[in-house]
């Protein structure tokens, strides 16, 4: 399954912020090092169109989608170099898909900050530090191998010698490794075989006290311009506020409090839509009397390979798949009601799904 990790130094709000996304309960507490192994916990993907689905089919249950989120708590100044708890939280980096930044852009005096002072900048630089360094000695342990590989005439080991050199370049000028492209779909292919944890899709969260949940404030602002040039996405949070907002029980009171605050949707419902889509994820439907459930899968994907997701026997016998777009299982109804309006697309091998399709496969056994 998918998994998106927290990164950020210690106090910035990581576990609060953890909590109230995952079923997983961190410690959230004072104290720098709190959190000291990973905490894994399962987010549900918020999807307004199964409950409206739901609606018309009355199934027996709803089954959102799923990804998993990891607490990485320990990296501080020197953790490559294995400072702190650090060198092995950097472990837990790369098993991860995407990383989640959170980044301290409140004042409270009695949070105690590592450096002492708020200053979201110099605390995002640090910590790409550490991960450029890691990235740094995984290049260099594996250039001095497939340079002597590659003057033996080894023709991938060149490739791997050009990505690997391109990284390194741009690393120690204090870049991250997403910045690179590469042209040549070998030298793509080569750079995710590495597993750079300054590769990796990132995502800035800000995390802002109450009354800036809305708009954010100077400290989010500035991350927003250090964001853009780096063409990477920030979302501002009130990690704290948002506790609150998990803890109400019913919807209505869930609403109020999120209109009292001018807030659409609340911050962990975006964080986790975001994170869907920064790892190119998206969703199709498949509605019946027993379920309404969400699948998950990758932008681009068609119709075989969207159904091996259900089950690999559907993707080997698939014969066709029959496609409603939501919008139209909304406006007539019913399936029948689809079916009858002509609505109901039947769709081959090459058909590309797109996102909120309701999906149903037809396959020999
Ligand atoms: P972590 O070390 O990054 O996991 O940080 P925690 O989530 O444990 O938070 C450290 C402390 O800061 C806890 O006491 C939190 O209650 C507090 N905290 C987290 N977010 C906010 C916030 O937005 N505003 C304020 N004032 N305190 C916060």
């Amino acid at each position: 399954s998918l998994k998106c990790g927290i990164v950020g130094l210690p106090n910035v709000g990581k576990s609060t912020l953890f909590n109230c996304v995952s079923s997983a309960k961190a410690q959230a507490a004072n104290f720098p090092f709190c959190t000291i192994e990973p905490n894994v916990g399962m987010i549900t993907v918020p999807d307004e169109r199964l409950t409206k689905l739901a609606e018309i089919v009355h199934p027996g249950r709803i089954v959102p989608a799923t990804c998993e989120i990891v607490d990485i708590a320990g990296l501080v100044k020197g953790a490559s170099k294995g400072e702190g708890l650090g060198n092995k939280f950097l472990g837990n980096i790369r098993e991860t898909d995407a990383i989640i930044h959170v980044l301290r852009c409140f004042d409270d005096e009695n949070i105690t900050h590592v450096d002492g002072t708020i200053d979201p900048i110099r605390d995002k630089e640090i910590i790409d530090t550490e991960l450029q360094l890691k990235d740094l000695e995984t290049i260099e342990g594996r250039l001095s191998k497939q340079q002597k590989v590659a003057a033996a005439g080894n023709k991938d080991a060149k490739v791997e010698v050009t990505v690997l050199e391109a990284y390194k370049e741009a690393l120690e000028q204090g870049k991250n490794a997403r910045i690179v492209e590469f042209e040549s779909k070998e030298e793509q292919q080569a750079a995710r075989n590495l597993f750079l944890l300054t590769a990796k899709p990132v995502l800035y969260v800000c995390n802002v006290d109450e009354a800036s949940a809305k708009d954010g404030n100077d400290y989010s602002r500035r991350v927003e311009e250090i964001a853009k040039e780096e063409g990477a996405e920030v979302l501002v949070i009130a990690a704290k506020t948002e506790e609150d907002i998990a803890g109400f029980e019913s919807y209505e009171d869930k609403r109020m409090f999120l209109d009292e605050l001018g807030l659409e949707e609340s911050g962990v419902n975006r964080l986790i839509k975001k994170a869907y889509s920064l790892l190119d994820l998206q969703t199709f439907i498949t509605a019946g009397e027993m379920e309404v459930k969400a699948w998950t899968y990758k932008r681009g994907w068609k119709a075989p390979q969207c159904a091996g997701v259900i089950h690999s026997d559907f993707e080997k016998g698939f014969i066709r798949a029959e496609v409603i777009k939501y919008d139209d299982y909304i406006k007539y109804g019913s399936e029948a009601a689809v079916r009858e309006a002509g609505k109901l697309g039947i769709e081959g091998k090459d058909y590309v799904v797109q996102d909120g399709d309701i999906m149903h496969f037809r396959f020999n056994v």
